[in-house]
């Protein structure tokens, strides 16, 4: 239910695989009741040393999780595969957690764990110095237990989480 934002909830994230003008990872993660929104063009990395540039995008509502598919025309025009999904929570707990996200997203500084199909572990979003329209955000891996600097996501997997698909399965190629 909407409504059932206490203890307990469960919140969600997704990444969707973009190929649009270019090819990007949209890095989706729930804070009250939609989803915050970050481009990253080189998509996560599991090495706790790398951090990889994440652009502040529109909100996107929770009804969009599931899309994948070809979007025709506009901005955004391109094919999305949903490349990741899971579970979002705060890295420390709260009682609050839907309060202790929206408080280090307004803070510039968000530290969360993800239990996802291919993302997992404890990772944050730091934004950098600058008040732009569309403010600028550093993604990174923190170090625990699936951190694997050998180990390349975005090359190791190319599939849909939905539907086992490829970017150019989906795109009917
Ligand atoms: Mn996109």
């Amino acid at each position: 239910m909407a409504t059932d934002r206490g203890r307990g909830a469960e919140r969600v994230f997704v990444v969707q695989k973009h190929r649009a003008s270019r090819l990007h990872f949209d890095f989706r993660l729930q804070i009250g009741d939609t989803m915050k929104s970050w481009a990253v063009p080189k998509g996560p990395s599991l090495d706790p040393s790398v951090r990889r540039l994440a652009v502040e995008v529109d909100d996107h509502p929770l009804s969009y999780n599931d899309f994948e598919g070809r979007i025709e025309s506009g901005y955004g025009k391109g094919t999305v595969l949903l490349w990741d999904r899971g579970s979002l929570e705060p890295a420390s707990p709260a009682d609050r957690a839907d309060a202790a996200l929206a408080r280090g997203y307004r803070a510039g500084r968000i530290d969360f764990v993800l239990r996802g199909e291919r993302l997992r572990g404890a990772w944050r979003l730091v934004r950098m110095a600058g008040d732009e329209e569309r403010p600028q955000w550093l993604l990174s891996k923190v170090d625990d237990e699936h951190a694997d600097p050998e180990l390349d996501p975005v090359q190791r997997y190319d599939t849909s989480v939905s539907s086992g698909r490829t970017l150019k399965e989906i795109a009917g190629e």
